[in-house]
């Protein structure tokens, strides 16, 4: 069973019935990008996901990626064709002789020195002088600027609203239909995190870690999320590419250390769009997250607009298992026991690892318990009892829990029942169960060990 969870993004290289169906075989969750398209669109996407799901008899959860507000290149007659070296000028109105950018603040926050990127990498600036309402720079490569195209400022601190307006209605809209998780966009404070989470209501918060100011507020945002995601794409355009893997480690560590799940996003196989292997360095890359304790990675362009992304998600499945086998994660890095629930989970976790057993059994209404053991990182597989599909999915970016359907209980004998004969189709040998009151969430009480 792998351990790691799969996230794909839904892109038209996906949308071909035949092809999100090998697709889905090894997803767990699909991220539908709101920064894209229409909700007509969106719509449509999580109705195929959701069919295509069903015909294979599993469940795949769905994420709802918020764009967030974004700086972006006005409307331009044409495409701007820019020569390394070459003077480019900027602003923030439409002036004669230069290009104009849609954000208000531009002279007042960029500083000599910066770079500015445009369309993710496809022109580079760097600010050499900035006067009142004009930013004055010099090109560091050739590249295309063209009209509408995103606009990064690296390492400045952006004076505009998160979430959005927009944000705020397209959460109500994942929420009334259906989505499963939610991921807020250039989260830079706890409070951002919890004003989406007010529209959400009960999906879960997943805030993408993209902003300088998102790394120095960590530890708040972790607190208030259900979940992080280390979004390299946007977070390498605001630290330096050498900085990105140190980044990467304090984002995981600081999760781990709250128990909260952590994704790591973007780059992960991009050669693949182009080809139907990865490199080395790609190989090494995802290895290299799961031994840090990623629970989940995810596929960008790979499976939006790459030529291979069946191959893609076949060869993230492959190599996380193997990963998985020689990856130590340090158990000590784990939330503080607070309630009796956790002191359980914790001995389950330690129990688990000492009698070398073949699974923990957590029949769970809510999912609460098990997704505490996953944060442990026993050796063992967490098999999640459950009755309800969106439970079941909501599990689908925790490490090491596999969800297994079960009859609706509301004895202990009724739950007992469940146990035994899921216990037995899987043929485990010996086995903790990490159980509670049938009728209660959150109380979780029990922990027995049972040999065959
Ligand atoms: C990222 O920036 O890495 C990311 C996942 O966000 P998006 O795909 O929305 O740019």
């Amino acid at each position: 069973m792998l351990k790691t969870k799969i996230l794909v993004t839904y892109g038209p290289a996906i949308s071909r019935k035949t092809v999100l169906r090998e697709v889905l075989k090894h997803a767990d969750t699909v991220r539908i990008n709101f920064s894209h398209m229409n909700e007509e669109y969106w719509l449509d996407a999580m109705k195929s996901v959701k069919a295509c799901a069903a015909s294979l008899g599993k469940e795949v959860a769905l994420l709802a990626d918020l764009p967030g507000p974004k700086i972006r290149i006005a409307k331009l007659d044409s495409p701007i064709e820019v020569k390394r070296g070459e003077t480019v000028k900027f602003s923030s109105e439409p002036r004669k002789g230069c290009v104009e950018v849609m954000y208000r603040a531009l002279a007042s926050e960029s500083k000599k020195g910066m770079i500015i990127d445009i369309g993710d990498g496809n022109a580079q600036f760097k600010v050499v002088e900035v006067k009142e309402k004009e930013v004055v720079c010099r090109a560091l490569n050739n590249g295309v600027v063209s009209s509408r195209k995103g606009v990064s400022i690296m390492g400045a601190t952006l004076n505009l609203d998160v979430p959005t307006k927009r944000d705020l209605e397209l959460a109500r809209f994942a929420k009334s239909n259906g989505f499963d998780f939610v991921a807020v966009s250039y989260v830079r404070s706890a409070e951002e995190i919890i004003k989406v989470r007010e529209m959400a209501g009960d999906l879960a918060v997943i805030a993408k870690i993209e902003t300088t100011d998102a790394l120095r507020n960590l530890d708040g945002i972790v607190r208030y999320s259900d979940g992080i995601m280390v979004a390299r794409g946007d977070l390498s355009m605001q630290v330096r590419l050498e900085h990105l893997p140190e980044a990467q480690r304090r984002i995981v560590n600081a999760s781990r250390l709250q128990g909260k799940p952590v994704i790591v996003a973007t780059q992960l196989l991009t050669s693949m769009l182009q080809n139907p292997t990865p490199t080395r360095a790609e190989a090494n890359d995802i290895a290299n997250a799961i031994m840090q304790g990623a629970d989940c990675l995810m596929l960008s362009d790979e499976t939006i607009i790459g030529k291979y992304p069946v191959a893609a998600v076949r060869f993230l499945a492959k190599s996380a298992a193997v990963a998985e086998r020689f990856a130590v994660h340090d158990n000590h890095i784990h939330p503080k026991i607070s309630s009796v629930s956790k002191a359980i989970a914790f001995a389950a976790a330690d129990l688990a690892d000492e009698y070398k057993t073949d699974c923990i059994f957590v029949p769970t209404r809510r999912g609460a318990t098990a997704k505490t053991i996953s944060a442990l990182r026993p050796h063992t597989q967490i098999i999640a009892l459950v009755s309800d599909k969106r439970v079941e999915r909501s599990l689908g970016i925790y490490y090491g829990i596999r969800a297994h359907e079960i009859k609706h209980y509301s004895t202990m004998d009724q739950m007992w029942a469940n146990v035994n004969s899921v216990a037995k189709k899987l043929m485990m040998k010996n086995y903790l169960v990490v159980s509670g009151s049938p009728n209660l969430s959150g109380n979780t009480d029990t922990l027995k060990y049972v040999e065959r």
